[in-house]
């Protein structure tokens, strides 16, 4: 566990880059700092690691102290990623990645030999081993930065925006190798970003940081899209705030009409209105096509039933969320989402008014809830 106990840094030209700082990050945790630049985040982060002293107020690893603890010590339990990787340019990749290991005692060997075992682990083509960092992409040398840190195998990784600098597709294959290590190795992660979508995706909790190196929220990210704490908050996570945590709100609660449907054989001899739609369904019931009735009349003509039709965007799939139910609502050709098993077949469809009401009604009722904490006595 790392704490922060009224952790205040104030530069010596009267900057105050952190201010009043309490925080506790739970073991194994991916505790994400984020906010724009300036907030205070690489401060924080290198308070961690005693790259830089507190002013005042304590900060404790696993209940130690750590101002009471040698520095170069601490960091031996601490790997550490910066954005442009800090590889050493005159030496070779697996060299890079075995430094530290050799620096703790291992020959360097054993340290070579462990060093291509974390170099697989993050996923690096291991033909890269023998190559120098300038032979190398940024994704490319970002995963050795990667590997550099975990090879010591330290409890405690902070990551101070490793993957700022990397192109958006890069990024994200790095997110997602990161998110399949740490399921992997379960270290404390720190990571720094400046990026909310980054931290929404990666962490497991956020602390939001605002201007003057105060922290606004810290929270999981459901809750800090859902419920932002301050106008600052809100305004960082976005206007499309709403849209993003639907992917977090449940939509168990959606109702699924009664759909009407046909065969594909049935398909022409189906009686529609103006502004009336049928879904053709498959022989198994799996959704095919919506008809209205210029589709009909043209499939009464000899049109082939494919032409007919119109496919429509997402299925809303079993156990999905409030997203996937709006999208598949208003992805649909008739309006209504088409919800299906976990088989494909329709089960019912989904109407978006009912969709918006519902997300309505979950947000009073998180505010409710928030301002009942928020006046409760401690
Ligand atoms: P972030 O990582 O969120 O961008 P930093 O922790 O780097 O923010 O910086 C927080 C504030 O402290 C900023 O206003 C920055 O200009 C200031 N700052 C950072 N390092 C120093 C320093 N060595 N001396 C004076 N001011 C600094
Ligand atoms: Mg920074």
């Amino acid at each position: 566990m790392i704490s922060f106990e009224g952790v205040t840094k104030r530069y010596p030209d009267g900057t105050t880059a952190v201010d009043s700082l309490d925080l506790v990050i739970e073991d194994r945790s991916f505790t994400v700092f984020v906010g724009p630049s300036g907030c205070g985040k690489t401060t924080s982060m290198r308070m961690i690691n005693r790259m830089i002293d507190p002013t005042s107020g304590t900060i404790t690893v696993d209940g130690r102290d750590i101002s009471a603890v040698d520095a170069v010590k601490l960091r031996l339990g601490i790997g550490y990623v910066i954005q442009s990787a800090g590889l050493l340019p005159h030496r070779t990749v697996v060299d890079n990645v075995a430094t530290v290991p050799v620096l703790m005692g291992r020959s360097r060997k054993d340290a070579r030999r462990e060093a291509m075992d974390v170099l697989e682990r993050v996923g690096l083509d291991l033909s890269m081993a023998t190559r120098y960092p300038a032979q190398l992409s940024g994704g490319q040398q970002q995963r050795v930065g990667v590997a550099r840190a975990l090879a010591a195998d330290p409890p405690i990784l902070l990551m101070d925006e490793p993957f700022s600098a990397v192109d958006p597709v890069v990024r994200e294959d790095l997110q997602n190798e990161m998110l399949r290590l740490q399921a992997d190795l379960k270290k404390t992660i720190v990571f720094v970003t400046h990026d909310i979508d980054e931290a929404i995706k990666l962490g497991d909790r956020i602390a939001v940081f605002g201007t003057g190196g105060r922290l606004q929220q810290y929270d999981t990210p459901e809750l800090v899209l859902s419920s932002p704490a301050t106008d600052f908050v809100a305004s960082f996570v976005g206007r499309d705030r709403g849209y993003r945590g639907l992917s977090f709100r449940d939509a168990d609660k959606v109702d699924l009409h009664p759909i009407t449907t046909s065969s594909s054989e049935d398909a022409s001899s189906v009686r529609l209105d103006a502004g009336q739609w049928v879904l053709i369904v498959t022989g198994d019931g799996r959704p095919r096509g919506w008809m209205d009735v210029t589709g009909l009349e043209a499939l009464r003509a000899g049109q082939d039933l494919d032409r007919c039709t119109s496919a429509g965007g997402s299925l809303f799939p079993p156990s999905g969320d409030l997203r996937q139910a709006l999208d598949a609502a208003i992805s649909s050709p008739s309006g209504v989402g088409v919800a299906v098993d976990a088989d494909g077949a329709v089960v019912g469809g989904i109407d978006a008014t009912e969709v918006v009401a519902l997300l309505a009604e979950q947000r009073q009722s998180e505010d409710r809830e928030r301002g009942r904490r928020y006046f409760e006595k401690p």
